[in-house]
C-alpha cells in the first residue's frame, strides 16, 4: 500500500475534526479502532492532502491531523487515546522510551536558572538525567519525598516542578503524593509523579493532585519485555497562563493545555525521541491486560515476600505491603489492589547471594521490572553501580541489596524455586 493511497482512506479523512478545546488528539480521533479491531500499525512517515488547505490548516494547528510521523501518527494516537482514558486524563504523548519522555518534557518546560524539586530516591537513570540536566543550568534539589513538609520547605521563588515516583526502586520508598500535590497547588508547582512502579489498577492518579504522569510503558503496561515506550500523561489541572516559559505561539491555546501541548512541540518535535507504531502496537496489546497482570503481580508478590520474610536466611524485606514498612499506611491509603510487585531483600551477612541468584532455575538474574517473567538483580553491582558509594548510601542500598520484580508464575512455583536456592546456599 502507498501512502498517497492510505492517506485518502477514512481514518485520516476523519482525523480532520476541528479543534475546539482540545490540545491535540481527542477520543474523536478516527485511529482508534472499531470495538474488535486490533489497531493498525500504519508506518508512514508523512501523510499527504488532497485539499492544501487542509494541510495548511493541520500545520496551523486549526485542526487536527498528521502531518509527519516524528510528531503524531495513527497507531500512536490510538495509544495515547487509549493511555488517556485508562487515567482519567485530559490528553497523553508517547515517547520512544521513559528517559525520553522525561527528557521531553524537561527540555520543553524549564529553562536555565529554574529550580526543581526531585526525590532523593529516584530510579538511577533519572536521577543522572537531572544532574545532566544540572549541567544545562537548571538547579536540582533533593528531597526526602516520603516528608511533604521538606518538599515545602526546598521551594523557592524560582521553583517550577516537583518530580517524584509513587514507589522508588529498589527501597520502595512511597512519596506522600496527596500533601506534596497540595503544597505545589498552594505555590502554583508543576507537580509530576512518575507512577511507572504502580500502574491502574493500583494507583488512581486522577484523584489526587497531580498535574501530570509519567510512566515507562517498558515495563507494566507493555509488559512483554518486547518494546519501550514511555508516557507523559497530562490531567489539564495546572494554569500554565502563569507559567513563564510558555513561548509566545502556545498562548493562544486554553491556559490548562499549554503545557501539553509545548511538550508536544518543543519535547516531541524538537528532541525527536519518538515511539515506533511497531511498538506502539505491541504496548496496545499490553494495555487490554493491564489490570488482569498488575493483580496477579501484586498478589504473588506479597505471597514471595511473606515466605521470605519467615526464611532465616534474609534479614530484611522492603516491600510497602509489609506493616513494619515506614510507609505501610501511606502505602494503605495511596494504593489499590495491591502494593505494587517490586520488593526487595537483604540475606544475612554470612550468604553470598551470588551462590543463592545462580541456584535459581525460574527467576531470571535480570535487569528490567514488569516483566511476565520473574526477575532477581542484585542492585548495587548493577544499576547502581555507577552512583557510587555515596550516593548509594544516601538512597539506602546497600551492597547484598537484591531486588526482585515478579512476574506471572504461579506462587508455589516460584517459592519452590526460592526453596531449593536456599537449600544450594546451606550446602556451600
Ligand atoms: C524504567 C524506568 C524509567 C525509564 O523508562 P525506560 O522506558 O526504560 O526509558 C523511568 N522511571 C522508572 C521508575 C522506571 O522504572
Amino acid at each position: 500500500m502507498n501512502n498517497s493511497k492510505s492517506v485518502k482512506q477514512p481514518a485520516l479523512q476523519t482525523t480532520l475534526v476541528h479543534l475546539d478545546q482540545s490540545s491535540g488528539f481527542s477520543d474523536k480521533v478516527a485511529s482508534m479502532p472499531a470495538a474488535g479491531n486490533h489497531t493498525a500499525v500504519d508506518h508512514s512517515v508523512l501523510f499527504a492532502y488532497e485539499r492544501t488547505s487542509d494541510l495548511e490548516q493541520v500545520f496551523q494547528g486549526k485542526a487536527v491531523g498528521h502531518v509527519y510521523s516524528r510528531s503524531s501518527s495513527p497507531t500512536i494516537s490510538a495509544l495515547e487515546s487509549a493511555l488517556t482514558r485508562l487515567e482519567h486524563a485530559a490528553s497523553a504523548c508517547v515517547f520512544a522510551t521513559g528517559m525520553a519522555a522525561i527528557q521531553s518534557l524537561c527540555f520543553a518546560l524549564l529553562k536555565q536558572g529554574d529550580h526543581i524539586v526531585v526525590s532523593e530516591f529516584l530510579f538511577g537513570n533519572t536521577r543522572s538525567f537531572f544532574q545532566t540536566l544540572a549541567g544545562f543550568g537548571v538547579n536540582v534539589s533533593y528531597v526526602d519525598v516520603t516528608n511533604a513538609s521538606l518538599v515545602n520547605d526546598a521551594f523557592c521563588s524560582n521553583t517550577r516542578m516537583v518530580f517524584c515516583e509513587t514507589i522508588a526502586n529498589p527501597v520502595t520508598q512511597v512519596a506522600d503524593i496527596q500533601h506534596i500535590g497540595k503544597h505545589c497547588r498552594e505555590r502554583g508547582i508543576l507537580f509530576v509523579v512518575d507512577a511507572t512502579m504502580t500502574p491502574q489498577p493500583v494507583f488512581k492518579a486522577a484523584k489526587y493532585p497531580i498535574d501530570m504522569l509519567m510512566v515507562s510503558l517498558t515495563k507494566y503496561v507493555g509488559g512483554h519485555g518486547n518494546a519501550l515506550g514511555g508516557a507523559l500523561i497530562d490531567f489539564e489541572t495546572f494554569d500554565f497562563s502563569r507559567y513563564p516559559n510558555i513561548a509566545q505561539a502556545f498562548r493562544t491555546k486554553p491556559a490548562y493545555a499549554q503545557g501539553m501541548v509545548q511538550v508536544r512541540k518543543k519535547g516531541l518535535r524538537d528532541c525527536g525521541g519518538t515511539l515506533s507504531p511497531d511498538a506502539a502496537a505491541r504496548i496496545f496489546s499490553g494495555v487490554e491486560t493491564l489490570a488482569l497482570r498488575v493483580e496477579r503481580q501484586c498478589e504473588t508478590a506479597f505471597a514471595l515476600v511473606k515466605y521470605l520474610q519467615q526464611r532465616p536466611e534474609v534479614d530484611k524485606v522492603f516491600y510497602p505491603g509489609c506493616t513494619e514498612h515506614p510507609q505501610h499506611a501511606l502505602a494503605t491509603s495511596l494504593f489499590n489492589q495491591g502494593f505494587g510487585a517490586i520488593f526487595s531483600i537483604e540475606l544475612a551477612p554470612s550468604y553470598d547471594y551470588r551462590v543463592w541468584l545462580d541456584a535459581l532455575k525460574l527467576i531470571l538474574v535480570s535487569t528490567h521490572l514488569g516483566d511476565t517473567r520473574t526477575l532477581g538483580l542484585p542492585v548495587a553491582s548493577t544499576i547502581f553501580y555507577e552512583n557510587g558509594e555515596d550516593q548509594r548510601a544516601a538512597m539506602g542500598i546497600t551492597d547484598g541489596l537484591i531486588r526482585f520484580s515478579v512476574g506471572l508464575e504461579s506462587a508455589n512455583d516460584l517459592i519452590d524455586d526460592l526453596a531449593s536456592a536456599f537449600d544450594q546456599l546451606e550446602k556451600n
